[in-house]
């Protein structure tokens, strides 16, 4: 059985109120589950609230990025060990708006990969195509490409106790989501991927899918034998939303 995870990506929203009031709900509602880790990645000014909030509670935190470097001149950085120091267990990596707005390569995605495990963190890398790879049938040679620098740079073994998620750019915050169906063939695909790399790693490695996923369509989408979650955007700042995820996820049988 490998671990399941809903992990919130708040993106550049929040406030000191609004997160109290999102994360004193949730906190009620996301009770601990055997194998099933519930999370939220937040601005990294909102880390020192969130630990204060969900401290002892089920839900972890996480940071939406780190920085490539360990420590220096790199005005605006922050890096791994500083947001563990304030107890985040997760920080997301190469999410497509850090990759097309900021311009991550894929080789500053693998450094930061590499930092946020050296940390101590669990990295949340994130792959996926945009509409127009999709459409010119590229999607499998995007994500491959995306996986296989980060398993150049650190090894295969470095995947072990981390999560991938595949997120279509096309389905980020656009309200159309991969069907079950055209994820899962994905997932497949990048289980192979690493599967003909290390079979144990492959096996026990969380793939979380993540697009537009809600409440009303997330319980088809775990059901998939290759999904093991979700990371979720608009949705997570809705506390009902969220907990409907959660709940979806608990129930959902593969
Ligand atoms: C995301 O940004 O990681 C995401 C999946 O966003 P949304 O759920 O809003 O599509």
């Amino acid at each position: 059985m490998r671990n399941r995870y809903v992990i919130g990506n708040w993106k550049l929203n929040g406030s000191l109120a609004a997160n109290d009031a999102l994360l004193s709900t949730l906190k009620t509602r996301v009770l601990a589950v055997s194998g099933h880790y519930c999370g939220v990645c937040v601005p990294a000014p909102y880390i020192a609230q969130a630990q204060s909030l969900l401290s002892g509670t089920a839900l972890g935190w996480g940071s939406q990025d780190v920085s490539r470097y360990d420590s220096g001149a790199y005005t605006g950085d922050f890096s791994a060990a500083m947001v563990a120091d304030f107890g985040c267990q997760y920080a997301i990596v190469g999410h497509s708006e850090r990759r097309s707005i900021f311009g991550d390569s894929d080789s500053d995605v693998a450094q930061k990969f590499g930092r946020a495990r050296n940390g101590g963190l669990t990295p949340i890398l994130c792959v996926g195509e945009t509409l127009a790879e999709r459409e010119s049938g590229e999607t499998e040679r995007v994500v491959e490409r995306q996986l296989q620098q980060v398993i150049a740079a650190h090894g295969v073994t470095a995947l072990a106790g981390t999560i991938l998620a595949y997120e279509p750019v096309w389905a980020i915050g656009t309200g159309k989501t991969a069907s079950p169906a055209q994820a899962q063939e994905v997932h497949k695909f990048l289980r192979g991927l690493v599967f003909r790399q290390d079979a144990a790693v492959a096996e026990s490695l969380p793939i979380l899918y993540g697009g537009s996923v809600k409440q009303s369509n997330a319980a088809e989408l775990f059901g998939m034998p290759d999904i093991d979650g979700g990371l979720i955007g608009g949705a997570s700042l809705v506390a009902e939303e969220f907990s409907g995820i959660w709940d979806a996820l608990r129930a959902a049988r593969q």
